[in-house]
Formats: C-alpha cells, sequence, structure tokens
C-alpha cells in the first residue's frame, strides 16, 4: 500500500478556522453540557439563582476571595465597575469625571467610560508593545482624573503591578478590564505573583465565546477588593432591588442559569485550557523568532494568550498576508481596524492629540488563530504555512506599492 493513510491526492486540507469553542468538538464535554442544560431547565429557576451563586463563589475563590458579581456582558461589567466605585453620574460621581484607558483596545472600554457617565481620556501604547506605559498614563492625568482602565490585551497582565503602585500612590481608582486576560498572572515587587483581576479596585471580565473562559453566549462578571462596591453593584445589576425596594436606579444585567452552569463545567478544565494556549503560543514564538519583517508579540511570564496578533511593517503588507493565509486556509482577523480616538462616535471627545502608535497598531497588526481546541495537526500547519504566506504577502505588497523588493 503506497499510502495508509485516508487522504484524498490532491485534496485541500480542512479550512483552520479564526476560533473554535471547546463545547462543540468533544463528545465527552458536550454530553455533559447537555446534562447540565437538562438540569437547568427542569429547575424551573432561570435567572440569579443557584448557579449563578456557585459560578461567583468559584470565580471568588480563583480571585485571591474577591466579591464576584455575575452579570450578562463583559461590556456591562466595565460600566457597572464604574458606577459601582461613584465614577460617573450614573454611580452618583460628577459628569466630569476622566477615565484614562488606551486608545488601543476594544470599543466596548470606551463606551463602558460614557454608559456610567464619565468622559474617557485616551492613551497611546507603548513603542514596544500593544499596552500604554506608565509614563503615558502619568501624562494623561488631569485634575479631574477618577479612574484608570487596564486592559490586558491579547492576554498581556504585565502592566498591572505598575499601574497598581501608581493609582494607589496618586489615590486613583484602578479598574482592571480582564476580559482577554483572565488567568493570566503578574509578579508584585515583592516578587508573589497574583492573577489579573487581583491588583485594582474592581475587575471586569467577559464570557464571550472567544475570551480565555468563555461560555455559550453573552456573559461577564465583575470582582471588588471592598464589599460594599460588590454590594452596590449587585444592586445596579437588578434594578437597584434589594428587599422588595428598588434602592438606586441601575438596570437589568443579571447573569441566566444556563451560562452559569456552562461556565461552571468550562471552569473545571480552565487550567488546562490556559496551558495549552500557552503551550501553542511558544510554538508560534520559537518557529516564527528568524522571520523577517514580521515582529511577534512580546512573551510575559503569566501572560494568558486570549489572542496572538503579529505586527507588519504597513497595513498593505498586513492585508496580503491576510490574503495569503486565506488561501491556504487559514483565517485571521483584525483587533482593531481603528483606534478608538478615530471611531466616528468617539473622535469628537477626543481632544486632537495624534496617539501614532495606536493608529500604526491599527493599519499593520493581524491575530492568528490560538485556541485551545486546535488540535496538533492544526497548529503544525500553521507553522508551516506562515513563512510562505508571508513571503508572498510582501511580494504582493511590495508590488501594489509600486515596486518589487530585492531578492
Ligand atoms: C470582549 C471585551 C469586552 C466586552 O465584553 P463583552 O462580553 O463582549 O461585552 C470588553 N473589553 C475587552 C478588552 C474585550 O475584549
Amino acid at each position: 500500500m503506497p499510502n495508509s493513510r485516508s487522504v484524498t491526492p490532491g485534496a485541500a486540507p480542512a479550512a483552520i478556522p479564526f476560533f473554535r469553542s471547546p463545547f462543540c468538538n468533544d463528545p465527552e464535554v458536550t454530553g455533559r453540557i447537555t446534562r447540565a442544560c437538562a438540569d437547568v431547565l427542569r429547575s424551573g429557576v432561570y435567572v440569579l439563582g443557584p448557579q449563578v451563586r456557585a459560578f461567583e463563589a468559584s470565580m471568588s475563590a480563583l480571585l485571591g476571595a474577591r466579591e464576584v458579581v455575575a452579570v450578562n456582558s463583559g461590556s456591562d461589567a466595565l460600566c457597572l465597575a464604574l458606577a459601582a466605585l461613584g465614577v460617573g453620574t450614573l454611580g452618583g460621581g460628577s459628569a466630569d469625571d476622566e477615565v484614562v484607558l488606551p486608545a488601543y483596545t476594544f470599543v466596548a472600554c470606551a463606551e463602558a467610560v460614557l454608559a456610567a457617565g464619565a468622559r474617557p481620556v485616551f492613551v497611546d501604547c507603548d513603542a514596544s508593545g500593544f499596552l500604554p506605559s506608565l509614563e503615558a498614563h502619568q501624562a494623561a492625568r488631569g485634575v479631574r482624573t477618577r479612574a484608570v482602565l487596564a486592559v490586558g490585551l491579547f492576554g498581556d497582565a504585565s502592566a498591572l503591578p505598575a499601574l497598581a503602585a501608581y493609582c494607589r500612590e496618586q489615590g486613583l481608582w484602578l479598574v482592571e478590564d480582564i476580559a482577554q486576560c483572565l488567568g493570566a498572572s503578574c509578579t508584585a515587587p515583592d516578587g508573589t505573583a497574583r492573577l489579573a483581576g487581583t491588583w485594582g479596585d474592581a475587575a471586569a471580565m467577559s464570557f464571550y465565546p472567544t475570551k480565555t473562559l468563555g461560555a455559550v453566549g453573552d456573559a461577564g462578571a465583575m470582582a471588588f477588593a471592598d464589599a460594599r462596591h460588590a454590594r452596590q453593584a449587585r444592586l445596579l445589576r437588578n434594578h437597584g432591588h434589594e428587599a422588595n425596594e428598588h434602592l438606586c436606579l441601575g438596570r437589568n444585567s443579571r447573569m441566566d442559569e444556563l451560562q452559569a452552569a456552562l461556565l461552571q463545567i468550562a471552569l473545571e478544565t480552565f487550567p488546562l485550557a490556559l496551558a495549552r494556549r500557552r503551550q501553542i503560543a511558544s510554538r508560534y514564538l520559537a518557529a516564527w523568532a528568524a522571520l523577517p519583517r514580521l515582529t511577534l508579540p512580546q512573551d510575559h511570564e503569566g501572560h494568558a494568550w486570549n489572542y496572538f496578533v503579529v505586527t507588519l511593517e504597513s497595513g498593505g503588507q498586513r492585508d496580503a498576508l491576510a490574503d495569503a493565509l486565506a488561501r491556504e486556509g487559514v483565517a485571521t482577523r483584525i483587533y482593531y481596524s481603528a483606534p478608538l480616538h478615530h471611531h466616528r462616535a468617539l473622535a469628537p471627545l477626543h481632544d486632537g492629540r495624534a496617539l501614532p502608535r495606536s493608529e500604526h497598531l491599527a493599519q499593520c497588526s493581524l491575530a492568528l488563530p490560538l485556541y485551545p481546541a486546535l488540535n496538533d495537526g492544526e497548529i503544525d500547519r500553521i507553522i508551516d504555512v506562515l513563512p510562505g504566506a508571508l513571503d508572498q504577502a510582501m511580494w504582493a505588497a511590495a508590488t501594489i506599492a509600486g515596486s518589487a523588493p530585492l531578492r
């Protein structure tokens, strides 16, 4: 037999999607979640019941006993965390309260500041990475600054220790957006490692399916250092309701029982899922270290590797690489195609300063598939096809730019 594998000669390998949920391809897991759903359906309790309370307790145990309040999205978690701290009009603060946040992040971060009734102030990324430097935060601080929104972009929580010390010294609230870095850890100046979500006054997380801990729909949560803030957040997520009274105005941001039950199952394999993400990232970093014109993401101890984002030298190169990988059946995504201060709805709020690094990254960065459900064969294929796709992309980009590169 010339070939013992049942591969049709010449058949294209199956396409590799940008993301696949661990819930949909493991029969063992599918069986468990089907049973968990049936249990919830039979219980007749569908919103803010025992599953949500159990999930909050599990998350609290994970996050150093911080009090956890489950909500229905990461976007609401950000907004209600600010409100629970009293930042912005929703939480009883001032309409002039300013929150400093990165320009290169998901739009929900700015929306949350505005929904809380406060003002966003955008800062640029550091020249060498995806996160703003401490100096950028210091330069953006004004007399009305009340809080820093620290985003652990792509899974990198490494900025948290310095920001926590800075906020403490300056009397600012630190709100951690750990939507992409839940499970990441970083090291305090005294040498102890702590998880993202335990450095600030409040943390907001998202369990959108692609995040490091994914639900099968929308869900989110907050974690607080001070139980009084957690109590306020509990009121805000449910119309200010407590003991048949509405103590304040809030909204409906309740988590449902089905998401909580499935998240409990996802939590059991969360350490394994994180280890798998780190393993895939290490393989990519080692395999592509010597490729020209491709900047790889910085590795950090404790990185959660939610997304693996590479940077090219120009927007043309980035788009050509995405096209070349698509021809090889490898899906990619752009996070984020515009910095926040360039969004039509947000530009009028910005003071006009250029934020060149964020603008550059929005044009030149590309996310490659990295998720626990990638199998070894798929990882090998992504590693193998990237150098050739990069080569093609350089030619394509140079041709569009009007000159062929020297070989
Ligand atoms: C996903 C995400 C959010 C919003 O979470 P949702 O659950 O989608 O509302 C906020 N911030 C960042 C950095 C995110 O990646």
